[in-house]
């Protein structure tokens, strides 16, 4: 629509540029004819006045004085002429004018039929025109457009009453021009020329410095009038294009155009990318709240069962009361572990998780976190190897926050990867401190999924997941509170195609 819009609007411009120029040429041709006019009706004035007997004197005179006079003629019917005198011997340019007029002298041509002086007043405005009807009515006369030679010359006679001679001019066209040269300074803008072409599309007189190239084409042009037959203004320009400034509207709108449309588009999508992403994060939300309902359940349900039959004492054996209250101990760890992550991530999102730091040795809060999960990881099936450096691993650090990193490790191990039958834990030092390396032998983590696991809310979408329940914040939890802690948590694809991750805790001199 905008390039519709565009171009209609372009169009408009063009044509009322058009118009303008159509105008202003129009102008110029109207100067023209109209200094024409002037010059043909003061000559027509000028010879309607000489005295009669002193005819033949005057326009000889005439003929040597007047710059606008070429020569002069008495012609009192076919072929009887008394100026030129042609009993004596004529000049060549007596001979050249016979030439030229001949067919009008020897009678072959009428003298009315060839007179266009009064439609010339088309092209003169209606002051000029009656000027030109001054020239007494009852006065036979006018002005004779005549072509000789590809060139247009002037006759302009009179015939005072229907038995005098006609006798009239032959006008100069230079001495005719060059009274033109005042009209045609009219202001044209730089990168225009007008030009006053002849009949035969000679450039006679022109306004404007632009330099043209002969072979291009005028972008407009008018015809000057009857008076000056087949000569038209002509408008030219440097690119031969008349619209160019109108182009150059259309370019610029254009231009806008395009920048409002790359705004909208970028708008548009940066709003449906943030609409998109309210969706991920709503949907995200709204599974993380499901998963973690689930998670909570399931050991609540454990722990009121085994404590419902506890409390009715039916259970005799003590060993089986032993064991009850053992799943009912580790279910509330899983619960508190579970609260635990949730309310950090809480603290966390809102800025407002503290710490308690601490000095400790690193190998005490490994294995008091292994301890307390010793007995679910065996009844995963999965056998569990410690290897802690026998130097003291001191660290100044959240002991509980560590400890609940580890705690998530080990879970995930128990969850995900219990089929590998085998868990290594290794506490060693590394070069920012010390690394706390959880291998399991399970399937691992896929190369695609190795950057988003630690994502808050993802889990892989895959069978083993979704058999265990889990929030998705466990990995993404222990980062953030890791690296708070100027740690770090990361995968390595262990040798054996299980998992591995490695916790960097820094460490603090002896
Ligand atoms: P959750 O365990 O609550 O789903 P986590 O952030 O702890 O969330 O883990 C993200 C995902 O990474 C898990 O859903 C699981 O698919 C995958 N994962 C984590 N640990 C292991 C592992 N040891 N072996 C295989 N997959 C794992």
């Amino acid at each position: 629509m905008a390039a519709r819009l565009l171009s209609r609007e372009q169009a408009r411009l063009g044509d009322a540029a058009k118009t303008a120029e159509l105008g202003k040429l129009r102008n110029a041709a109207q100067q023209v004819a109209l200094a024409v006019s002037v010059v043909q009706n003061e000559l027509l004035r000028s010879l309607q006045a000489i005295p009669p007997d002193q005819l033949k004197e005057t326009l000889s005179e005439w003929e040597r004085t007047n710059p606008l006079v070429r020569n002069v003629f008495i012609w009192r019917g076919p072929g009887d002429l008394l100026l030129p005198d042609t009993s004596l011997p004529l000049t060549r340019e007596e001979r050249g004018f016979l030439n030229r007029y001949g067919t009008l002298f020897d009678g072959s041509r009428t003298w009315i039929e060839a007179n266009n002086g009064k439609e010339s007043s088309s092209y003169v405005p209606q002051k000029l025109y009656e000027r030109a009807q001054s020239v007494q009515p009852e006065v036979n006369g006018g002005w004779i457009p005549w072509y000789w030679e590809n060139r247009l010359g002037m006759i302009g006679w009179v015939q005072l009453s229907d038995a005098s001679p006609r006798y009239g001019v032959e006008l100069e066209m230079v001495a005719l021009l060059a009274e033109l040269q005042p009209v045609m300074s009219a202001d044209v803008q730089s990168d225009r020329l007008m030009v006053l072409k002849d009949g035969a599309g000679r450039s006679i007189l022109q306004t404007g410095r632009l330099e043209i190239d002969p072979a291009i084409q005028p972008v407009l042009s008018v015809p000057v009038g009857p008076m000056l037959p087949h000569w038209e203004m002509a408008l030219y320009t440097a690119d031969g294009v008349l619209v160019g400034s109108a182009q150059g509207y259309f370019f610029l709108s254009g231009v806008l155009v395009a920048i409002l449309f790359v705004v909208l588009f970028s708008a548009g999508g940066l709003l449906l990318r943030e609409a998109h992403r309210h969706h991920i994060d709503a949907q995200q939300k709204t599974t993380f709240v499901s998963n973690v309902s689930h998670e909570l359940k399931t050991p609540l349900t454990t722990i009121r069962m085994y404590a419902e039959l506890l409390g009715e004492d039916r259970v005799t054996d003590p060993e089986k009361t032993k064991r009850y209250l053992h799943t009912i101990a580790s279910e509330s760890q899983r619960l508190t572990r579970l609260v635990n992550n949730v309310l950090d991530f809480s603290r966390l999102e809102q800025n407002r998780k503290k710490y308690q730091i601490s000095r400790f040795d690193l190998r005490d809060a490994v294995e008091e976190a292994l301890q307390s999960q010793r007995i679910r990881i065996g009844e995963a099936g999965m056998e569990l190897t410690v290897v802690l450096p026998d130097d003291p691993a001191p660290v100044e650090s959240d002991r509980d926050t560590i400890q609940q990193a580890l705690l998530n490790l080990l879970d995930n191990a128990v969850k995900y990867a219990a089929s590998g039958k085998k868990l290594d834990v290794e506490l060693k030092a590394v070069p920012s401190g010390y690394g706390v390396y959880v291998v399991d032998a399970g399937q691992g983590i896929p190369e695609a999924h190795r950057r988003r696991i630690f994502e808050r809310f993802y889990r892989i979408d895959d069978s083993i997941t979704a058999k265990s329940q889990g929030s998705g914040l466990g990995l993404g939890l222990s980062r953030r509170l890791l690296a708070d802690l100027g740690g770090t948590l990361e995968y390595l694809p262990a040798s054996n195609g299980g998992a591995c991750f490695v916790m960097t805790i820094p460490g603090v001199d002896d």
